[in-house]
């Protein structure tokens, strides 16, 4: 049988003629493909079956209207998707992202490097990302609520514990996940675990909230250790302030490690004296509870705020938490200068492809698709809690997720070790990924 896709460029550019504009999409893509297209020239058992381009396309990308009623009376219509990208190992299960920055192309990408990272975790689950353009910010809970009940009116036709599992992501948190479960139950009369990330009296799972934060630190962790270093006594610089940046700063303080930074999409805070524990209670509250801006740390800690991003602070240790491309390659020259030792992706692609490159070179570097593929491990075991109508506790789940972290940093390191002995974990966590998606499809012939 033929192998279709031996050079990259020519790959890239049939992908890019048939998704045109979807600039996410293509980034995603390229970096996956630049470590399998070699991959696949070595490992004959893998070629001619078209493998990479089928896993490019997704299984179907739903795109529907959600109208809703303003709090003013006002009819609004706001677009949404649901990306169902590959369910090769299991039930499709990725995040939904409530942003006025989603587009299609954002969720390809999502969608995308979810079926690697869903691989990765060792749990059978399928990749898929869903969405919407509709902006929470400033609306009311009414509001929210209402627009969560009309796009789960049309979502609801596509998704089942069995089918598609959605959870959330950015700007769809608890509140958002129990408006959409409440309208799903009346819809489809079942109480069922469709949607993860679930409030504990009607399903979640303890543990899930902190996950992909806590994760992210057990995977720094794992990492430090091969240089026979660990956590306690660094310096932190951490972006975000919402669910994964929150939790990322909790275990690291738990750990011993000093957070300087915190921010939002109004800009940065930098506290040299470092964010503790009280610290991290007031700012649980002023974004979980009150939903207010970072300035107000500032303002309550005597501490500077600035408009950006805090990538000028002095740090050992980075970890980008708050969305995609929020490091450009300037900010990782500067990271690097300025002493950084190792970086973990709590956000999903937070480091656009030029600073990838240089952080890859130069310093221990886990890509998201590794490094907080927790929250979604953990949304397995909710899953599998939902099942058996069993609650584990949270020393279970905390004990599940810290070997499930080293397990992905076993595959990273198996598939992305060097001749000299460092590890590539771009490339560890892209092959390891891919090779359990790509034999499942083998074995399951071509459909
Ligand atoms: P949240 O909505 O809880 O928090 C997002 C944070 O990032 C907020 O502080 C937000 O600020 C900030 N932010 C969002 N967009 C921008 C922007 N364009 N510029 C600057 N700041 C921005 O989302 P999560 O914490 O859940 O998700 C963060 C990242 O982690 C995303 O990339 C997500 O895909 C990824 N992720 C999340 C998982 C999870 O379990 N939640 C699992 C795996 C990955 P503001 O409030 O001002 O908008």
């Amino acid at each position: 049988m033929k192998n279709t896709c031996t050079d990259i460029n020519a790959f890239m550019s049939g992908l890019r003629k048939r998704n045109p504009g979807q600039r996410e999409f293509h980034d995603a893509v390229q970096e996956v493909a630049s470590d399998i297209i070699p991959f696949l020239a070595d490992h004959k058992e893998f070629q001619g079956e078209c493998l990479l381009e089928r896993l490019t396309e997704p299984d179907r990308v739903i795109s529907f209207r959600v109208s809703w009623v303003d709090d003013e009376g006002n009819v609004r219509a706001d677009r949404a998707w649901r990306v169902q990208f590959c369910n090769a190992i299991g039930p499709y299960k990725g995040g939904m992202r409530f942003h006025p920055t989603v587009t299609e192309s954002v969720l390809k990408f999502l969608g995308f490097e979810q079926i690697f990272k869903n691989s990765l975790t060792g749990l059978p689950m399928g990749g898929a990302k869903g969405g919407s353009n509709f902006n929470p910010k400033g609306k009311s809970d009414g509001e929210v609520m209402r627009f969560c009940q009309s796009l789960m009116i049309e979502l609801h036709r596509y998704i089942g514990p069995d089918t598609d599992v959605p959870a959330g992501d950015i700007g769809v948190g608890a509140r958002e996940v129990g408006y959409l479960f409440g309208k799903y139950r009346r819809l489809s009369n079942t109480f069922t675990g469709v949607l993860t990330g679930k409030g504990l009296n009607f399903g979640g799972s303890i543990g899930r909230k902190e996950a992909t934060g806590h994760g992210v630190v057990y995977f720094m962790r794992e990492m430090l250790a091969t240089r026979g270093d660990g956590i306690e006594g660094k310096t932190a610089v951490v972006s975000g302030s919402g669910n994964v940046a929150l939790y990322c700063i909790e275990k690291l303080i738990q750990l011993g490690a000093k957070p300087v930074t915190a921010s939002d999409s109004s800009g940065f805070i930098y506290d040299p004296n470092g964010i503790d524990e009280e610290k991290l209670a007031f700012l649980k509250d002023l974004k979980e509870v009150r939903r207010g801006r970072i300035e107000e740390y500032a303002e309550k800690y005597g501490c500077t705020f600035s408009v950006g991003r805090p990538w000028a602070a002095k740090a050992h240790l980075a970890f980008p938490c708050a969305t995609q491309n929020e490091i450009t390659e300037d900010d990782a020259k500067t990271l690097i200068a300025n002493g950084l030792m190792a970086l973990a992706e709590g956000a999903n692609m937070p480091c656009e492809p030029g600073a990838q490159h240089l952080l890859r070179q130069s310093v221990l570097y886990a890509p998201g698709k590794a490094s907080n593929a927790g929250g979604v491990a953990v949304s397995g075991l909710e899953q599998s809690q939902n099942a058996m109508r069993i609650n584990w506790s949270l020393e279970e789940v905390d004990q599940r997720l810290q070997i499930i972290m080293s397990d992905i940093h076993g595959k990273c390191s198996k598939y992305g070790k060097h001749a000299n002995g460092g590890i590539d974990y771009v490339r560890g966590a892209n092959i390891g990924g891919f090779t359990k998606v790509a034999s499942a499809l083998q074995e399951c012939g071509v459909v």
